[in-house]
C-alpha cells in the first residue's frame, strides 16, 4: 500500500497550482498525495477554473487525489482584505480537516500534511493526529525571513506601517524594506488581516519544516538569517528545505503566441503579463499601448479586462472583489487606441486575458519581461534567463521588486506606486529591456541564474538533495 502526503493548499489558483507541482514531485517517489480544498465562499467566481484544474490533473495522475472539505458559515468581518476571511475559513473548517484526515489515515498511513502558510492553523490538526506537519511557502525566502520575524518587530514596533510611509523597516538577511513596501493587508495593525499574519508566523516555528518554493544560491542571505535563528530571536529557527523552481507548465493545446514567436528573432521580444489577478484600468491600458506603439519595439502584451468597479465597491471589495470576479474577455478594439492593433500587426501581438507564460519565457525570442514581480513569473523569468522590469501591484511583490533591482535582475517601471505609469515610461523601459546596456547586464546575471537554477534541480543539486532527504524521513516515519 502506497503513503500518503496530505496537501493543503489555501484557495487562489496560484497557491493550487504551486501546492500541485509540489505533490507531482513527490508522486515520482511512490507517495500517494492526497489534496484537501477548502469550500469557499470568497472564491466562487474562479471555482470553475478551479475545477477543470483539478479534473484535469487528477486523470492525468492516478494517485493524486482531490478531497473538498464542507462549506463553512464566515462570520462578518469588517477588514476590506480577503486575507482576514481567508483566516477565518481555515480557523472554521479544521474540525473538518481533522475528520476527513482521520479518515484518510484509516486507508494508508499518513506520512506528512503539508500546509500553505495561510493554513498554518491546520498545524493543531496534525498535532492532535500526532502526524508531521510542514509550511509549504509559495514565495520567496526573503519574504519568509522578513514574514517569520514579523511576530519580533510587532512586539517593538507601537505604529502601524501605514504610518511609517518611506521609513526602513530592517529584518535579518535583507536590505531596509520601506514600510510602505510590505504588503497592503499588512499596513494596518488594528486590521484583523494584520492580526491573522502576526499569528500565522507566529505559529510557523511550530511546524516540522517549511518548504520554499527557492534555491539556495538564489536567496543564501536570508536563508542564512533563518538557519542561524536571527529571523525567530527566542525560538527554535525552523527547518528550511529549498526545493525549486518548481515551474508548473499547463499541459494545453499549442497557444497561437508560441507560433507568432517562432518567427521572431532571438530575444527581441518584450513579454508583458501581470500575473492571474492583474489588471489595469482604460486608462492606464491606454497609456501602455502608447508607449509600447512609440517604442517600435516588438511585444507580446497580456491584456485583462480592467477591474469592475462595481465589484471593488462591494462589500468586503477592493482585494476581495479581484478573487470573486471572473473578469470578461476584453474588448481589445474598445479598450486600446483606435488603429492601434493594425499599425503595431507587424511586430506586436496582443493576447486576451492569459497567455502560457512560462513557456513563453523559455522562448529564445522574449528577451524582456514586464511583470508584476508574482513569486511564480520570477522564477519562471529565471529558468527562460529573461530581465526584467518590475511593475508591482499586490500581496508581496513590492518586497520582490526590491531584491530584483538591488541584484540587479530589473529595474523598476516609475510610477507604480501612484497607479499612473506614463506612455513615455513604458517605451523608455521596453526598449532598454532589450537594446539598452542595464537590459543586456540584467540580462546576463539571468542566464548565470538560470544556469544555477539548472545545477539546483539536477540530480545531486541542493534542490534535488532537499527532496530526497524529505523523502528518506517521510518513507523512514521520521519528522
Ligand atoms: N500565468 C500564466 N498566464 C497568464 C498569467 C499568469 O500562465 O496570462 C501564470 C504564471 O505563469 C504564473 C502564475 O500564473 O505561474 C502567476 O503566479 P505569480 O506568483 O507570478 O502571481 P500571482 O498570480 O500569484 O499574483
Amino acid at each position: 500500500m502506497k503513503e500518503t502526503l496530505v496537501l493543503y493548499p489555501s484557495p487562489g489558483m496560484g497557491h493550487l497550482v504551486s501546492m500541485v507541482e509540489l505533490g507531482k514531485l513527490f508522486l515520482t517517489h511512490g507517495f500517494a498525495v492526497a489534496v484537501i480544498t477548502v469550500n469557499s465562499t470568497y472564491t466562487t467566481g474562479a471555482a470553475s477554473s478551479t475545477a477543470t484544474f483539478m479534473t484535469r490533473m487528477s486523470s492525468a495522475h492516478p494517485f493524486l487525489s482531490f478531497h473538498r472539505l464542507p462549506s463553512v458559515s464566515l462570520h462578518p468581518n469588517a477588514s476590506p482584505h480577503h486575507e482576514a476571511h481567508a483566516f477565518d475559513l481555515f480557523r472554521l473548517s479544521n474540525p473538518h480537516l481533522l475528520s476527513l484526515l482521520s479518515s484518510l489515515s484509516q486507508s494508508s498511513p499518513v506520512r506528512a500534511l503539508i500546509v500553505d502558510f495561510f493554513c498554518t492553523i491546520a498545524l493543531d490538526v496534525a498535532a492532535e493526529l500526532a502526524i508531521p506537519s510542514y509550511i509549504f511557502f509559495t514565495s520567496s525566502a526573503a519574504s519568509l525571513a522578513a514574514f517569520l520575524h514579523l511576530p519580533a518587530l510587532h512586539s517593538k514596533v507601537t505604529t502601524s506601517f501605514k504610518d511609517l510611509g518611506d521609513s526602513p523597516l530592517h529584518f535579518p538577511g535583507l536590505p531596509p524594506i520601506p514600510a510602505r513596501d510590505m504588503p497592503l493587508p499588512m499596513l494596518d495593525r488594528d486590521d484583523d488581516a494584520y492580526k491573522g499574519f502576526v499569528a500565522v508566523f507566529n505559529r510557523a516555528p511550530d511546524a516540522d519544516g517549511i518548504i520554499v518554493n527557492t534555491f539556495v544560491s538564489l536567496e543564501p542571505r536570508p536563508l542564512q538569517a533563518i538557519a542561524g535563528g536571527l529571523a525567530v530571536p527566542g525560538k527554535k529557527a525552523p527547518p528550511v528545505h529549498c526545493v525549486g523552481p518548481l515551474i508548473a507548465i499547463q499541459p494545453k493545446l499549442r497557444h497561437d503566441c508560441l507560433d507568432w514567436l517562432d518567427k521572431q528573432p532571438q530575444q527581441s521580444v518584450v513579454f508583458l503579463c501581470f500575473g492571474s489577478l492583474g489588471a489595469f484600468s482604460a486608462k492606464q491600458l491606454h497609456e501602455i499601448a502608447i508607449g509600447l506603439e512609440k517604442s517600435q519595439q516588438k511585444f507580446l502584451w497580456v491584456v485583462r479586462s480592467p477591474p469592475n468597479p462595481v465589484a471593488a465597491l462591494a462589500p468586503g471589495g477592493g482585494e476581495s472583489a479581484k478573487l470573486t470576479e471572473a473578469p470578461p474577455e476584453p474588448e481589445l478594439e474598445a479598450l486600446l487606441p483606435e488603429g492601434f492593433l493594425d499599425r503595431t500587426g507587424e511586430r506586436g501581438l496582443v493576447v486576451k486575458s492569459w497567455a502560457p507564460q512560462a513557456e513563453v519565457l523559455r522562448h529564445g525570442a522574449v528577451g524582456g519581461f514586464v511583470t508584476h514581480c508574482g513569486w511564480n513569473s520570477v522564477l519562471e523569468a529565471i529558468v527562460g534567463g529573461v530581465a526584467m522590469v518590475a511593475w508591482p501591484l499586490y500581496a508581496e511583490q513590492r518586497m520582490n521588486k526590491l531584491m530584483l533591482v538591488e541584484k540587479g535582475l530589473a529595474v523598476e517601471m516609475r510610477g507604480y506606486e501612484s497607479g499612473a505609469v506614463e506612455a513615455a515610461e513604458v517605451e523608455e523601459r521596453v526598449k532598454g529591456v532589450v537594446e539598452a546596456e542595464w537590459g543586456r547586464e540584467a540580462r546576463g546575471r539571468m542566464e548565470l541564474l538560470r544556469l544555477a537554477a539548472e545545477a539546483a534541480m539536477a540530480d545531486g543539486g541542493s534542490s534535488s538533495v532537499a527532496v530526497n532527504d524529505l523523502v528518506s524521513k517521510w518513507k523512514a516515519g521520521r519528522r
